[in-house]
């Protein structure tokens, strides 16, 4: 293998000898109930496959691809290790030497053709939402809006309702960046750097960007989004002019423009920190800012929230990988909202709503923005 990056090295070194510290808080060691995939466990076997102990081999790979990327082992770390950046340029360096897990053989070539994760056309005139989409955005706005496929997938209803939000705060329209019957950037390509194609993922960045030339801006809902371009993320460093806000960010910098009407009564609800709004975009403070803003009452706190929040284990191909335990993860984290009192969780991300609907129903978790909008009459 290539040298590792200084970063990793040292976070390796530091692994080597701690007494496995951040044992207890991976949620996939502990779904998985197995020493292999702990942090320790996947840093050690990082070691020894870059000193030639172990060969490297798919069944390496498959085993770093058991990090979800949530970071929660970080917010025990002293030495403040990134297990995540490990395990990303881990993954980088065995799919360069084409040695990619069975159950992920062929996503790269799927996702490129589609330039997205979801197999199926995205119309949306098929589900009735043209118009409503033709009235919210401006094809030739100079602030982009950059849609999670999450959410164009899930709750594709909600997209117009954002771009009527956004209209109302910043007195223009944004442009909706997605792909509709198979056209245009559908993801922000993160599976695809998640997956280890960091190659591929470099170009359909480089080919994204260009179409977003012209636009002064880019709003998501996706942190992943957001996160690769930001400064110091855990995916690697990408040189880009391009500038990316997270929603959460900027409803927080404006929410006493927020044109709220009755606020929703969220009793019961519970605030989910995902790990990409909160460990690595660091929007807590946001998110609150938000919902006490929306609310009345606003959703009530986990006993483990912030930077203890567990992951949902549906992030970076674990429910593919690991189907089983990714939806235990989920589980786990529902069955906290029972004991706790709770009714509905509420999340800003998409792919922890659907972890959390996959494992219960439809109704166990609302979209932070579906209550924003519907607090502001959208
Ligand atoms: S990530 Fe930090 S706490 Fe966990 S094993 Fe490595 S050095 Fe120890
Ligand atoms: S980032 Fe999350 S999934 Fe990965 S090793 Fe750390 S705690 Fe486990």
């Amino acid at each position: 293998m290539k040298p590792l990056s200084p970063s990793v090295e040292k976070a390796t070194a530091y692994c080597t000898y701690c007494p496995k510290m951040c044992r207890f808080s991976c949620p996939a060691a502990e779904a998985e109930n197995r020493e292999t995939v702990t942090p320790w466990a996947l840093m050690r076997l990082l070691e020894y496959v870059q000193d030639g102990t172990v060969e490297p081999s798919e069944e390496v790979y498959e085993t770093f691809m058991h990090c979800m990327g949530c970071k929660r082992c970080q917010t025990w770390c002293k030495h403040n290790s990134d297990v995540p950046e490990a395990m990303w340029e881990a993954r980088a360096a065995l799919h360069s030497k084409g040695l990619v897990p069975e159950a992920l053989a062929g996503f790269a070539e799927f996702f490129y053709e589609g330039n997205s994760p979801h197999s199926e056309p995205d119309s949306y005139k098929e589900a009735g939402l043209a118009d409503a989409i033709n009235e919210a955005f401006d094809p030739a706005g100079r602030i982009g809006f950059f849609v999670d496929c999450e959410t164009r997938k899930y709750e594709p209803q909600l997209i117009p309702r954002i771009g009527n939000l956004l209209d109302s705060l910043l007195g223009e329209k944004a442009r909706l960046i997605s792909r509709d019957d198979g056209e245009g950037h559908g993801c922000c390509g993160f599976p695809v750097l998640s997956y280890g194609d960091d190659i591929g993922y470099k170009a359909y960045r480089r080919r994204m960007e260009r179409k977003l030339e012209g636009v002064d801006y880019v709003i998501t809902d996706c942190a992943a989004f957001a996160d690769l371009h930001t400064e110091g993320g855990s995916f690697g460093g990408f040189e880009s002019d391009l500038e990316v806000v997270h929603i959460l960010e900027l409803l927080a910098d404006l929410v006493e423009e927020l044109p709220v009407g009755d606020r929703v009564d969220a009793t019961g609800m519970m605030l989910h920190d995902s790990c990409f709004v909160g460990r690595h975009l660091n929007l807590y403070d946001a998110t609150r800012v938000v919902l006490n803003a929306t609310c009345d009452p606003p959703p009530d706190e986990f006993q483990f929230t912030r930077d203890d929040t567990p992951c949902c284990g549906a992030p970076a191909h674990y429910h593919v990988i690991a189907p089983e335990a990714s939806e235990a993860c989920a589980q786990e984290r529902v069955h906290q909202m029972d004991r706790e009192g709770g009714s509905k969780i509420v999340c800003a991300s998409s792919t922890c709503n659907k972890a959390f609907r996959r494992v219960r129903d439809a109704n166990i978790s609302a979209t932070l923005l579906d209550v924003v909008c519907t607090a502001c009459g959208f």
